[in-house]
């Protein structure tokens, strides 16, 4: 087996550089307000900041991006837009994901007491196959009027993924691991996938191991979440589920996600959104992204700033509910923002 080597590269003088990828939509403000937090608790991190125009046909940025992350080891990024409806003009966060190998997405779903929502006390994290299955973008016309779209799932990727899931468990004390699939349908790709998780499964016999069709898990995840731990899925079933997820826990402003490869890690707000109706409004919430720049410094290894970080954001939303629109508040997103700056004098130093 290969041995991870998830090691922050570019470091000067104690510092670290990450790539820092605004992205579309709200991306950009969101951003701003990352910077200046960092700039107020001194973060040791200095941004390589790159702007990927989304009207453009060629992805000579998103190439230079990509030589950014793979320079600095580490990024942060909102949704990348690709405005280009021709075919042959590909998703660029998908293809950042894709040349990166970043094969492993992780979402960690926390209740916020905080936020009004119908269940409380949830704790799953979702691990998704992050780099093919439905994301393969191999679509064609073979006669007219019938699209061929190839969904592929590898022995590899998947076997990666899958132990990628049971260490994630065996690491944080995790209980469980249910690999969600169709493969009463889809008999080989998700067979394979589902077959792979089940002999992985064996190596961790401390860990239990159940399967569930994507159809029942989605009905199951509304009704009694709390059956759930570590959730293990292929790239599709892995978009939906996370939007469910993060919808029963207060929306798309709060949780942040993570790319992992062997090599490289990407952060980013959970559901991916782009935010383009509410961009510039200072409507969004900006816990998403700051929760990113959280987890973004916790994999540096700044756990002081990290952790100063964590307690003001979880008084602004849980003890002061400093809280935007979309969680049943009225803030705005600078009100949320200078809540937390003013919390960080409360909780640090
Ligand atoms: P898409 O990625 O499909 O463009 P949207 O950007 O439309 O998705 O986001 C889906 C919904 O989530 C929209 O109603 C949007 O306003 C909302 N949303 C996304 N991000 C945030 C945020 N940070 N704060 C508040 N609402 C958000
Ligand atoms: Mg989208």
């Amino acid at each position: 087996i290969r041995k991870q080597q998830l090691i922050p590269k570019a470091q000067y003088g104690g510092r670290h550089a990450v790539t820092m990828l605004p992205g579309g939509g709200i991306g950009p403000e969101c951003m701003g307000y990352v910077r200046d937090i960092f700039k107020y608790i001194g973060a040791p991190v200095d941004f390589e900041v790159v702007d990927i125009d989304p009207n453009v046909d060629n992805d000579d940025d998103v190439q230079y991006a990509i030589t950014t992350i793979k320079r600095n080891g580490v990024g942060i990024k909102g949704n990348i837009e690709t405005k280009s409806e021709a075919a042959y003009v590909t998703s660029r966060n998908v293809a950042l994901r894709n040349e990166l190998d970043m094969y492993a997405y992780v979402l960690n779903c926390k209740s916020f007491p905080g936020v009004c929502t119908r269940h409380k006390d949830i704790d799953i994290t979702i691990i998704r196959q992050n780099t093919e299955g439905e994301y393969a973008m191999l679509e064609h016309e073979s006669v007219r009027g019938v699209i061929e779209s190839m969904k592929v799932v590898t022995a590899s990727n998947s076997e990666r993924v899958a132990r990628f899931a049971f260490e994630f468990a065996k690491k944080n004390g995790k209980k469980k691991v249910t690999t969600v699939h169709k493969a009463n349908i889809m008999k080989l790709s998700d067979g394979l996938f589902l077959e792979t998780s089940r002999r992985l499964a064996k190596e961790y016999p401390e860990i239990e191991h159940n399967d569930m069709i994507i159809d029942n898990c989605c009905m199951q995840l509304v009704a009694k979440p709390h059956q759930f731990d570590v959730m293990l899925m292929t790239n599709l079933y892995g978009s939906i589920v996370s939007n469910v997820v993060c919808g029963l826990l207060g929306g798309a402003g709060l949780l942040s996600g993570r790319n992992y490869g062997d090599h490289y890690a990407v952060f980013e707000p959970g559901t991916r959104n782009t935010g383009t109706a509410i961009a510039g409004k200072n409507v969004a919430n900006p816990i998403a992204m700051i929760n990113a720049s959280i987890d973004m410094l916790e994999h540096l290894g700044h756990h002081y700033h990290a952790e100063l970080l964590r307690r003001a954001v979880h008084r602004t939303v849980n003890e002061d509910r400093v809280l935007t629109p979309d969680c049943g508040g009225t803030a705005s997103s600078t009100d949320v923002v200078n809540s937390i700056i003013g919390n960080i004098g409360q909780v640090g130093h």
